[in-house]
Order: C-alpha cells, then sequence, then structure tokens
C-alpha cells in the first residue's frame, strides 16, 4: 500500500471534532471554513432540486449555466477573457489543483512551491509522482514570491509553478507588478501557472485582488483555480472551478469523467443561485468575516498587548509560536481547547495558524482561553 500523508489541518479538526463529540468546548480556529449560514440564494436554488425530486448525473464539465455564469463572473471581477470552454467545474477548487498536477507533472519534474504554502500542494505534486521544491519566503520580506528567489530554484525539470493569491496561511495580495514580473521570469522558464485564487473576493481595508487571468500575455500558461468554498461560504457544497485553455480544461475533463464524475448536481444547482447574486453573496461573506476579522485582532492585540495589523485579505492569522509549532499546538488543545495550526504543516516552522472564521462569541471566549495558556513571543 502506498503512504499517503493526511492534510494537517484535516487532522487537527479531527481531533478537535473528537473533544467536541465528549462534550468538550473547543474553540476551532483550526479550519479555515467561513462559518456562516448559507445566503438564501443558495438555498433556494437547492431546495428547487430537491422540489423536482430528481439529483441525476451532471455533465462531467458542469452544468452548462453554472460553466456561462462562473466565466461571467470571471471576466466581470478579475478582467479576464474566458468562455464557456475554457471553464470547468471541479469538486472544490482542491481537486481542480489535484487534476491540473497530474496533467502538467511527469515522473521526477518539478513544481516550485512557495512557503508558507497551503498545505496540501507538497503532497499533491508528490501523489503526481513530482517533486515539490520549496522556495521559502519570509516575513521580512512580506511573505512574498519574488523573481529573484522564483529564478534561483528553477532548474531543467522545474515545470510548475504554484502560486496562491491571495495567500493561506499569511494573507498576503500580490500587486500587478509583482505578479508581472513573476509570470515573466515564469514565462522564461516555460513554467505553467498553476494559480490558486480561491480567496480572490475576501479582501479587507481595500486591498485590491489581482488574477493571473487578467495578463493576456501569459493566459496560455496560466491555469487559474476558483471556488465557490470561501467567496461565498458554500465549503460543504464541494464546488470549484478552473479556467485555462480550452485543451487543459478537456483534459481536466477526461480526468474528471474517469475519476469524480464531477460535482453534485445539487451543489452546482446551489453554485447557479449564488452566482446568479455573486456580487450580493460574496458581499455578505466578506462583511460578516470583515467584522470577525476586526474583532479578532482588536480582542488579540488587547488580551496580549500587541499592535497586530490584519493581512489584507484570507481569514487567517500567521503568528510566531515557538519553535516546535506542533508540540505548542497540542498544548494549546489540551489546556486553553482552541484548535490551531502548527506552521510545519505549511512549510515553516515556528509559526501557527489561526483562523477567524468562529462565530463572534466563541472569537473572544478562544482568545481568552488562549491569553491564559500562551504567550506571543
Ligand atoms: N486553496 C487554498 C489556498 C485553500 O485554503 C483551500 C481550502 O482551504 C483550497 C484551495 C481548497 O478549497 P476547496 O476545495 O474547498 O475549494
Amino acid at each position: 500500500m502506498k503512504q499517503l500523508k493526511p492534510s494537517p489541518t484535516v487532522a487537527i479538526s479531527a481531533k478537535a471534532h473528537l473533544l467536541s463529540k465528549e462534550g468538550i468546548k473547543v474553540y476551532n480556529f483550526g479550519v479555515g471554513d467561513p462559518i456562516l449560514p448559507n445566503h438564501p440564494a443558495i438555498l433556494d436554488a437547492a431546495a428547487q432540486v430537491l422540489k423536482e425530486k430528481m439529483c441525476p448525473y451532471a455533465p462531467i464539465s458542469g452544468i452548462m449555466d453554472l460553466r456561462k455564469l462562473a466565466a461571467e463572473w470571471m471576466n466581470r471581477r478579475y478582467q479576464s477573457q474566458y468562455t464557456v470552454e475554457q471553464t470547468i467545474v471541479t469538486c472544490g477548487g482542491k481537486f481542480g489543483i489535484y487534476a491540473a498536477l497530474q496533467l502538467f507533472i511527469e515522473q521526477g519534474e518539478e513544481a516550485l512551491v512557495p512557503a508558507p504554502y497551503w498545505v496540501s500542494y507538497p503532497e499533491m505534486v508528490r501523489i503526481a509522482s513530482g517533486i515539490p521544491v520549496i522556495v521559502p519566503t519570509t516575513f521580512e520580506g512580506g511573505w512574498k514570491l519574488t523573481p529573484s528567489l522564483l529564478k534561483a530554484h528553477i532548474t531543467p525539470k522545474t515545470r510548475v509553478l504554484l502560486l496562491n493569491n491571495a495567500g493561506n496561511p499569511t494573507g498576503i495580495l500580490y500587486t500587478r507588478e509583482e505578479l508581472g514580473a513573476i509570470l515573466d521570469v515564469a514565462a522564461e522558464a516555460n513554467l505553467t501557472i498553476i494559480s490558486d485564487e480561491v480567496y480572490s473576493e475576501l479582501t479587507f481595508d481595500g486591498g485590491e485582488f489581482v488574477s493571473c487571468a487578467s495578463f493576456p500575455e501569459h493566459r496560455s500558461r496560466v491555469v487559474v483555480i476558483e471556488s465557490c468554498s470561501k467567496n461565498f461560504a458554500m465549503a460543504g457544497w464541494r464546488v470549484g472551478f478552473a479556467f485555462a485553455p480550452a485543451p487543459v480544461i478537456s483534459n481536466i475533463s477526461a480526468l474528471q469523467s474517469q475519476s469524480t464524475t464531477g460535482t453534485s448536481f445539487t451543489s452546482q444547482k446551489a453554485a447557479v443561485g449564488a452566482l446568479l447574486h455573486a456580487d450580493e453573496v460574496s458581499g455578505y461573506v466578506r462583511k460578516a468575516m470583515g467584522h470577525r476579522r476586526t474583532l479578532f485582532y482588536s480582542t488579540f492585540n488587547r488580551l496580549f498587548s500587541t499592535h497586530i495589523k490584519p493581512a489584507p485579505a484570507a481569514l487567517y492569522f500567521f503568528s510566531k509560536i515557538g519553535a516546535d509549532s506542533i508540540k505548542t499546538c497540542e498544548k494549546l488543545l489540551d489546556e486553553a481547547r482552541v484548535a490551531a495550526v502548527p506552521g510545519i504543516g505549511f512549510g515553516t516552522e515556528g509559526y501557527a495558524r489561526f483562523a477567524f472564521t468562529e462565530s463572534e462569541e466563541d472569537i473572544v471566549k478562544g482568545l481568552e482561553a488562549l491569553q491564559k495558556a500562551w504567550r506571543p513571543n
């Protein structure tokens, strides 16, 4: 049997879940799921499917209405020019990334993964028989990949750059200039860029999100990954999108036809509901998460006498935590009943990720519990 590593975010939340089942209150800052009731536009669309009493297979690449709406949404929001043939519905953003790596990585080829990275990237590269090459970034450098860092890690075996903007766990946003310079270097080396943009709507304080799809000169080498999970608070519905040149999309469709058969018909209808009211639904999520973000940081700064400024995007506070992040996070869960994700899972030891997606009451109580068990350093 092959030995695969489970996602560390799933591992910590499983432990937290186990404690909750035993009746122990856990403050779950571990999982990046915007915990909110679904917007009525989503629920009404799904209810219509239930009323019709039929839940058939959907077309492998997704129902046509959803593909059209997704392409229109991308083009309107992020200055892209995707057609339906360049758009596919996937089982969450996660399967889009997985599928793209399966297509672009052959045995022994390398994919560049800037760290801190989203936990699943390196293992997904390995599952595709490739080699993840970690490109460390620093707090001092704003946790950003630079053209020179990128150049320094390219070898004759490099095929893919996995770029995450807006970033999880750091909440970074790349500017147009920064992205353009990175894409130019990637193009010189003939790389494919898998651009994971699943937090694109969750920017705050006027932070501007720029998509890799908005550079016409690079569109032929970019695969954009999007999702309803975060932008529309629909994580459990499992609806994501990949946007890429039509031959890439046909190949992802072929992979889906041999694996997932696409995502659930009901979920796709629910996503149609979301996209028909896209700005309203994402605005609802952004507003609620914005409140929690403000509350999280103001409470944290008050309790710990710090002046930490929130990151401009996504749902996380990536904090220094102490040398052994797994040990410290276990201690936090055992002693304070606070779940956070060890930085080592993101390729950056000494840090932990706290999500501010819990209810407002739990954010305050969770941080108070945290204060009793831990001092920031
Ligand atoms: N990419 C990033 C950076 C994420 O944080 C996540 C989820 O946490 C995903 C992709 C996958 O999300 P989903 O499969 O729910 O769309």
